[in-house]
């Protein structure tokens, strides 16, 4: 009101009075839906923050980002690129069963060259917003569903080190410009690296505990859970699954002629040898020493039977050589068993310890007749 007064130099009408009250009414309503906006982006942020901190695997934490971000930033693209040297991330999780035909907007690079930021020595990446640029982006976004005018390339950071980049992108040009403000993309992008970065060694430690570290095969742990799940499903489905007990012949003396460290390349060369003959689905496991078990999917006695006889065959097919030109001959004796001669019913627990106390009967006979050679468990 006194605004007007002064302008105009006279008392305001009613009229006046009128307008400027539909002015200022018009104002505060807009202000308010601003303020309900930024607080409700707030909160969808932070119910974000939250779903995030709260995922317990890498599939999980990436899926929930692909799925949340772009609708609550209101994405039209939304890529993540992690740094993945040697590709031991993309190995690890393959083990554990990620599949990552499911994440086409996850990218690995092999080092931090590969997220193209500006690297200065003693200096920290800073988030890149401007123009898409097709040739400068590709990486970022290899196959965008519509036609990007702006992105911001956001670097993900733990402990100052550079461990990917979260890629946003709008259709709409004027979306990320170089003067806007970058907090707000790099709190999100912090809390983002840590999730990452918790999830992804709490995958590497639980592969760890699952893994003989000398062959990098399953271990008995993994094979004790995943055979009662399966045995569960296998009843639930009706499919047939079989057991196999490798023991290699005469290992005290492969050791006592090569020793220990000679004993030990043939381990892992045994492992390679038995993992050439099974299918994906099959579970391959150190049990201890020199022993090794197989859990075979969806095959009976038979088929498994067959599979076993590849095994020892390729095991006693040709000599291994060390690494200090030692050549060893090497076989192996198999016994094999399968969950259809387990009675149904009791504990999966106990069909568990069944199954395995069948393979390791028949591998028994299988040594007393001479070794070299693979036994189906007869009841
Ligand atoms: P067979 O099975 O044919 O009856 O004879 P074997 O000599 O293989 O018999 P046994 O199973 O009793 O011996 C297994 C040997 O494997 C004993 C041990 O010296 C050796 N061994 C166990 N674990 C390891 C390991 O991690 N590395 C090496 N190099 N040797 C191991
Ligand atoms: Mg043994
Ligand atoms: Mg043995």
């Amino acid at each position: 009101m006194e605004i007007t007064q002064k302008i105009t130099g006279k008392q305001p009408t009613q009229a006046d009075l009128l307008a400027e009250n539909q002015a200022l009414r018009a104002r505060l309503a807009y202000l308010i839906e601003q303020a309900e906006r930024n607080h409700s982006i707030m909160m969808r942020h932070q119910a974000f923050d939250l779903e995030i901190v709260g995922a317990s695997s890498f599939p999980e934490l990436i899926g929930t980002i692909f799925r949340t971000l772009p609708v609550i930033s209101d994405l039209d693209a939304l890529t993540l690129t992690l740094v993945d040297v040697d590709d031991d991330i993309r190995t690890v999780m393959e083990k554990l069963g990620v599949n990552f035909d499911d994440f086409p907007d996850l990218v690995f690079v092999p080092d931090v060259e590969g997220l193209g930021f500006d690297l200065q020595p003693g200096q920290q990446p800073k988030p890149q917003l401007g123009m898409f640029d097709a040739l400068k982006h590709a990486r970022q976004f290899p196959q965008p569903a519509v036609r990007l005018q702006s992105v911001g390339v956001v670097p993900l950071m733990r402990n100052k080190r550079l461990i990917g980049s979260l890629n946003l992108g709008s259709a709409d040009p004027t979306r990320f410009s170089p003067s806007l403000g970058t907090d707000f993309v790099e709190h999100m992008a912090s809390i983002i690296a840590i999730c990452l970065e918790n999830v992804i060694s709490n995958e590497m430690l639980k592969y760890m505990g699952l893994t003989d570290a000398l062959t990098g095969v399953f271990n008995r742990r993994y094979v004790d859970r995943r055979l009662l799940e399966e045995i569960a499903r296998a009843r639930r489905q009706a499919y047939p699954v079989s057991f196999m007990y490798i023991d290699i012949d005469h290992f005290k003396r492969v050791n006592d002629t090569v020793g220990h460290g000679g004993g030990d390349e043939v381990l892992r060369e045994v492992a390679t040898r038995i993992k050439a003959e099974l299918r994906l689905s099959d579970a391959l496991a150190r049990f201890g020493g020199e022993e090794f078990v197989v859990l075979l999917i969806d095959a009976d006695l038979e088929s498994a039977a067959y599979v076993a006889e590849r095994i020892r065959a390729g095991i006693a097919a040709s000599m291994i050589e060390l690494s200090h030109g030692v050549k060893v001959s090497i076989t192996a004796s198999v016994g094999v068993s399968s969950l259809s001669q387990v009675p149904d019913g009791g504990k999966p627990e106990a069909q568990a310890a069944q199954l395995i106390e069948q393979a390791d009967e028949a591998l028994y006979q299988a040594k007393e007749g001479g070794r070299n050679r693979v036994i189906r468990y007869a009841a």
